[in-house]
């Protein structure tokens, strides 16, 4: 299904290029003083280090990576670190800037960051992983604090990475920084609900949705492309809410089944045998392909550019609810905007995950915990009022949705530059 140019055409554009773009666009159309609006084009600082590792065969090898803060303007920084062998500065630089919008369009007191390492976590051994990973928060240690910037989970780093994050930085503090990582085992002060965060902000969002288009969510059909973290949780979470899931994709492969898939078992396949690929009773697609079979909400919940101009035309979904960062181009919005697609944006959608780090910092610095009950209510509370303050945008501007969320977020960063004045 995937023909070649759409390969090539991904590769070629500069995500920072595509943030950068929408950043003008919201400029244009809310009337940005043009001094806040140069400022925010650039990223604070950006960090690119070597990191040797002795691998298990006995040979060296060195890894590059990547730590960029965007604006600190609201507060520390905040962002997750990605594994992934196709990291680039560009893609973290553009992932740093979107930070910054979504934590102000949350209304929590962060700016933006994010960081990455070129690597294939798939091919390492733990020990590997562990020595990469210590290796790595040691080189970006001065860069990180609590009150400084504070990594989280992203593509293809869990838990457990944030747990060898934090011992790393703790070490050579000689105490224990919990509140320097977020997404932690609940045993080092991890927060109950947090895995679960960002897939159920999604549902939150979606369950908006439905509401606002009068649509039920209770039998309306769902498709996921992705079925990592946020995917495999969130067709979970939505089947919970009565949706049948009819379609999920991995890296390798994606099943469809108009009936509605078994949730819990796919689960339980994927977690096995480590892919979809040799589930049965189900007809198979091509990772990207699931994407435009029919369903009432899509989920892409995988990696950046997955619709564009090629398959915008063909998908079947009334609702896109942007679980992944970046899954739409802009040429893709466009087509979907006029075919009357409703978008709830990624900076808006995939919110939960870093509302919930927010909480999980908070427990961290005052060391009280609260119970998972606790977190989700104030989760939906505030992924509810963070969706209503972009639908009002939304209708009272005329503008869609992704750019109320731009809107939203960009003015509350450009506020507290303007308040804060530049120094000197
Ligand atoms: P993950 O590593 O847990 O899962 C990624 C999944 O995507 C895997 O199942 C992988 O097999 C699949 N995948 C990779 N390429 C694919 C392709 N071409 N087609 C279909 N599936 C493919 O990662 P995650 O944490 O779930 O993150 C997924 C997306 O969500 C990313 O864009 C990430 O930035 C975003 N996100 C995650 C969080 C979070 O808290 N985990 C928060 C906000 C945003």
């Amino acid at each position: 299904m995937e023909d070649k140019s759409q390969t090539q055409s991904q590769q070629e554009r500069s995500i920072y290029d595509m943030a950068v773009a929408q950043l003008n666009n919201v400029a244009k159309k809310m009337n940005l003083d043009p001094n806040v609006h140069e400022y925010l084009k650039y990223p604070k600082r950006e960090l690119t280090v070597s990191i040797p590792v002795k691998m298990d065969d006995g040979t060296l090898h060195v890894f590059i990576g990547y730590r960029v803060q965007h604006n600190m303007a609201l507060g520390p920084t905040k962002g997750g670190i990605r594994f992934h062998p196709k990291v680039t500065l560009d893609e973290v630089r553009a992932l740093a800037m979107w930070m910054s919008w979504k934590c102000s369009l949350v209304g929590i007191p962060y700016g933006g960051a994010k960081g990455g390492v070129i690597c294939d976590p798939k091919q390492m051994s733990k020990g590997e992983l562990e020595r990469m990973t210590r290796r790595f928060t040691s080189e970006i240690n001065f860069l990180l604090g609590p009150e400084r910037d504070i990594p989280a989970p992203d593509v293809y780093t869990d838990a457990q990475v944030m747990a060898w994050i934090m011992d790393t930085y703790s070490m050579d503090k000689g105490y224990s920084v919990t509140g320097v990582v977020t997404g932690k085992p609940i045993s080092v002060g991890g927060s109950q609900g947090r895995k679960e965060a960002t897939a159920r902000g999604v549902v939150y969002t979606v369950a908006e949705a439905c509401r606002h288009l009068k649509m039920n969510l209770k039998g309306s059909k769902a498709i996921i492309q992705g079925f990592g973290n946020a995917g495999s949780i969130a067709a979970k979470l939505l089947s919970e809410e009565g949706a049948i899931v009819v379609g999920v994709s991995d890296s390798r492969s994606g099943i469809y089944n108009e009936k509605g898939l078994n949730i819990e078992d796919v689960m339980a396949f994927k977690q096995e045998t480590g892919s979809l690929q040799n589930y049965t009773g189900v007809t198979k697609t091509d990772p990207r392909e699931i994407l435009e079979y029919p369903c009432d909400i899509l989920i892409p919940a995988a990696y950046e550019n997955q619709i564009d101009e090629t398959n915008a035309p063909k998908i079947k979904a009334k609702i896109i609810a942007e679980a992944a960062n970046g899954p739409t181009t802009p040429e893709a919005d466009a087509i979907l905007h006029d075919r009357g697609v409703f978008l709830i944006p990624d900076i808006l959608a995939n919110a939960g995950g870093v509302t919930v780090s927010y909480f999980e910092w908070v427990q961290d610095i005052q060391s009280l915990f609260w119970t998972e009950k606790e977190i989700n209510d104030k989760l939906k509370e505030v992924m509810t009022r963070a969706f209503a303050n972009v639908l009002k945008v939304h209708l009272d501007k005329k503008v869609d949705m992704r750019l109320a969320a731009y809107m939203v977020g960009v003015g509350r960063v450009a506020e507290a530059i303007t308040i804060r004045g530049i120094y000197p």
